[in-house]
């Protein structure tokens, strides 16, 4: 199995690192390789898009032209796998909590509302438990820096755990979201639910 993450910016080798364990706890050969050209994504089963800045992980989209062609490979069924900014970028609408200004040129391959900068200065960043009932009965430690939040949904996305009145983690067929840095905390078991994705969707 080959597994993208998109280069750019963010965190880039925490995914790297956390797809590694999941592939070896799931007995799993895989690569993992750094996507920063169109030409790249036709050579990976999957792709990550990691936190980061989405305002800048979008100019440099745009300006390798492959926003077409990362909006295709998505919707045309490869699995992706967007966490933080990188849910941002693969909502149908993103607007930032204080100024209300949209970030345009989103992907637009995910129906949800997102909201950036959603918890303000005080909470800029914070840790929590959650219950994620598909990921089994142990809490996930969540790790939220600057996150967004998920305020709508579309009728085809399911939601997987929620913060207060909003949601964290969500799915739409082939995409799964999360405001919070799975990356972080050690806990293999999103990488290993996007890793089953991929696996099911090459058979
Ligand atoms: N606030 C950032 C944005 O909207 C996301 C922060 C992050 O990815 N940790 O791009």
């Amino acid at each position: 199995m080959k597994i993208g993450i998109l280069g750019f910016q963010g965190g880039i080798d925490e995914h790297r690192y956390m797809v590694n364990e999941s592939c070896k706890e799931l007995g799993i050969q895989c690569d993992v390789v750094n996507i920063y050209r169109s030409q790249h994504l036709w050579n990976v089963d999957g792709i990550i898009i990691p936190g980061g800045e989405s305002t800048t992980i979008t100019k440099l989209i745009n300006r390798m032209n492959m926003d077409i062609d990362l909006r295709d490979f998505i919707k045309s069924g490869y699995p992706a796998f967007g966490t933080c900014a990188g849910l941002v970028l693969l909502a149908k609408k993103a607007i930032d909590r204080k100024t209300g200004k949209e970030l345009t040129n989103t992907l637009g391959v995910l129906d949800i509302v997102v909201e950036r900068n959603y918890y303000g200065r005080q909470r800029e960043s914070f840790e929590v438990d959650i219950a994620i009932p598909i990921l089994g009965e142990k809490p996930f430690r969540a790790i939220f820096i600057r996150a967004p939040a998920v305020i709508e949904i579309g009728s085809g996305v399911i939601s997987h755990a929620k913060l207060s009145d909003s949601h964290i983690f969500v799915q739409q067929r082939n995409i799964i979201a999360t405001t919070f840095h799975p990356e972080l905390s050690g806990d293999t078991r999103i990488h290993r639910y996007f890793i089953e994705i991929i696996r099911s969707s090459k058979r």
